[in-house]
């Protein structure tokens, strides 16, 4: 299973644990506000990871669509 780096806290997450990470396992994540945002921008990247998940994105594409759309603003 491939991975990526979480875009808050930095810690190594597969795939398929992003959407459990960002709710339960993130300690970058401390607000239920940055929670609730984090978790709305997990359902836009469950798009890319479907596209990952197809073989039209690699795993590096796949870091760097996630480092943007979680980015800190
Ligand atoms: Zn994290």
């Amino acid at each position: 299973m491939a991975g990526i780096q979480c875009p808050y806290c930095r810690s190594a997450v597969a795939l398929d644990r992003i959407g459990v990470h960002f709710q339960k396992f993130c300690s970058a994540i401390q607000s239920e506000s940055m929670r609730d945002a984090s978790m709305k921008k997990f359902n836009q990247f469950y798009l890319q990871l479907q596209s990952h998940a197809r073989g039209e994105i690699t795993t590096e594409e796949l870091q760097a669509e996630a480092n943007e759309l979680f980015r800190l603003k």
